[in-house]
């Protein structure tokens, strides 16, 4: 009995102090605005934190410096903020810095009011948007990367209506990631600098950078349709592209457009803009699981899963897996390739974990390609990321070097082939060298401010008066650096790379600061996937057709063989995008 009464006393004094804190709290004025500072993946986030009534009304970011598209997630915690009156929101996936710096700027701006975060009385939990357990459209287009994203806005314009899954919650996978540069031989830029070049020149560059395991067929396709895709892109979808283009590794000539800021987001934010025009539904936070075939094994749904609910979109005429890679898949990636182990890191988007694969796979579809997984040879050492302030490369205007301060490959050679290069040299890095004058004619480094600081910050990149002082920060043998930039700018006046054979233009390096930049490679490309044919139609084990089932983007195989070259991607979600969202609605 005794313990009884005492079990009550203490169960009564625990809910009175619950009460007191609380009624303390709701005493507690937090009302007013309040600046917090936060470092995201670009560095300082800085917000307004506006609190009337004791609750969130307003987060204002006044500074951020995330990666396009990606920022996104702070509007998308704002509201879950909003919502709930709460700042323990989760993370948005695929954003996770930006989402912590986020916080912690909150956090800070939080603070300020003196108050425990308990103060701001939970309103409730995040409520997602109301779904219905089935949909139908006549195509159903899973993944809103770019090539999704093409495929559904080409089979509404061939009179179809379409439904895009995407599982993450902000679309554009690495299509988003990427620089969005665009191989199209006969371009706009090319006729204004009078360049030679055709879709035969373009089909061969392909075949070479494969090693000739393409599928021909589909090479042809995409050396044929890629300047028809980057002028659908300028004139209809409304993409700004700089008035210049670069010189991607392995192409016999500088054919690659690039899109304004030299990233993906321009391509992926109009995308999204068309599809909205066009009012084709995307349902994010969505992922597809399963397809679903009737009694003829035609595809006709597909099986998703939204938080706990379970979804059923069936598809009157046909569904398009554009799934993107594997890359984020470490399980997939050593199953395919051994040595595409943890130790490598990748560029990818956290969404490109082959699911799509895992889905045909099951239905009987034939894989092709899946050992050739590409690293890309200059990426951040600590986090895999591409540099872009890297780009001087692709410019022409940059030699990469080892730790002894010799030239160890050519810099515009195929991605493949540079990184393996990188991976024999010491350390397993290279260090990328580079002028002043390199700089102040850059169109592409400089566009990146944000990414040299951080670079620079993070010791990762060095601008030094003398080129003894920037070998010093890295500790490169510089009196050999100094012979290797002699030697490099004797061949430049010659006009003749004699180490090496770099194409293209050999500008030679003249006066200090000096920059040099360490990297090495990281995952970037998978070239393996599904077989398609030319109408971007899904093969199977046997060579035939399953009907209903077409696939475009990186998802796919054989187009590439076994390397794919630099900004080939874009042409290829494009061009087989179109054609993939043509076939399915018919
Ligand atoms: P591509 O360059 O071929 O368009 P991306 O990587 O740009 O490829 O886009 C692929 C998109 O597909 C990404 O946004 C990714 O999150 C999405 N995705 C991957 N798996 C699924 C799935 N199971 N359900 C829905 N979306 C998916």
């Amino acid at each position: 009995m005794k313990k009884i009464i005492a079990l009550i006393l203490v169960l009564a004094l625990a809910v009175g102090m619950v009460g007191c804190s609380q009624e303390t709290n709701k005493n507690v004025k937090l009302d007013g605005t309040y600046e917090g500072i936060g470092s995201g993946k670009g560095g300082n986030i800085v917000v307004d934190l506006t609190i009337a009534d004791n609750k969130i009304s307003k987060i204002e970011v006044k500074e951020q410096h995330e990666t396009e598209g990606l920022s996104e997630a702070m509007n998308i915690m704002t509201n879950n903020m909003i919502a709930t009156n709460s700042l323990g929101v989760d993370s948005v996936s695929g954003a996770t810095l930006t989402s912590a710096g986020f916080r912690m700027a909150v956090k800070n701006a939080f603070e300020k009011t003196g108050a425990d975060e308990s103060a701001l009385i939970s309103t409730g939990k995040v409520e997602m948007e109301k779904r219905e357990s089935e949909y139908t459209a006549d195509v159903i287009v899973i993944g809103a990367g770019g090539a999704g994203m093409t495929a559904a806005i080409t089979a509404s314009d061939n009179g179809a209506s379409a439904i895009v899954l995407e599982k993450m919650p902000i679309q554009g996978g690495n299509t988003l990631l990427s620089g969005g540069e665009y191989a199209a031989p006969g371009n706009w830029v090319q006729v204004e600098e009078k360049l030679e070049d055709s879709n035969e020149q373009f089909y061969k560059d392909i075949l070479k950078g494969g090693d000739n395991e393409n599928d021909p067929a589909l090479a042809r396709i995409l050396a044929d349709n890629a300047l028809d895709g980057a002028n659908w892109l300028k004139d209809y979808i409304d993409v700004r592209f700089e008035d210049y283009q670069l010189f991607f590794g392995g192409h016999s000539v500088k054919r690659s457009l690039v899109p304004i800021n030299a990233t993906g987001f321009e391509m992926i934010n109009k995308l999204t803009e068309k599809l909205n025009e066009k009012e084709i539904p995307l349902h994010k936070n969505t992922t597809a699981t399963e397809l679903i075939q009737d009694k003829d094994g035609k595809v006709i749904g597909v099986k998703a899963t939204y938080g706990d609910q379970e979804i059923t979109y069936k598809a009157n005429k046909g569904v398009i897996l554009t799934t993107g890679g594997f890359g984020s898949n470490l399980d997939m990636r050593v199953k395919y390739n051994k040595n595409m182990g943890e130790e490598i890191l990748s560029t990818n988007s956290v969404g490109s974990t082959g699911d799509g694969i895992t889905m045909v796979e099951k239905i009987g579809a034939q894989l092709v390609d899946m050992e050739y997984i590409q690293t890309y040879p200059t990426c951040d050492t600590q986090s895999g990321t591409l540099l872009y302030v890297g780009d001087v490369r692709m410019e022409g205007r940059s030699i990469l070097v080892n730790k002894e301060g010799s030239r160890f490959v050519e810099e515009l050679e195929r991605r493949d082939v540079i990184s393996k290069a990188v991976t024999e040299q010491t350390g397993g890095v290279s260090y990328m060298f580079w002028d002043e004058s390199a700089m102040v004619d850059s169109k592409v480094a400089v566009k990146h401010e944000t990414e040299y600081n951080n670079l620079i910050a993070r010791k990762q990149l060095v601008k030094a008066d003398t080129i003894e002082e920037a070998a010093k920060f890295f500790e490169i043998d510089a009196a050999e650096l100094k012979k290797t930039i002699d030697n490099y700018n004797q061949y430049a006046k010659d006009g003749k790379d004699l180490e090496f054979n770099k194409r293209g233009e050999l500008v030679p390096f003249g006066e200090g600061p000096y920059y040099i930049m360490v990297s090495k490679p990281a995952v970037h490309h998978t070239m393996g996937g599904v077989k398609i044919n030319t109408n971007a139609q899904v093969i199977n084990t046997n060579g035939e057709i399953i009907k209903g089932l077409f696939a475009a983007g990186e998802v796919t195989g054989d187009i590439h063989g076994t390397n794919r070259l630099g900004s080939d991607a874009i042409a290829d979600i494009t061009v087989f995008g179109r054609i993939a969202g043509q076939s399915a609605a018919k």
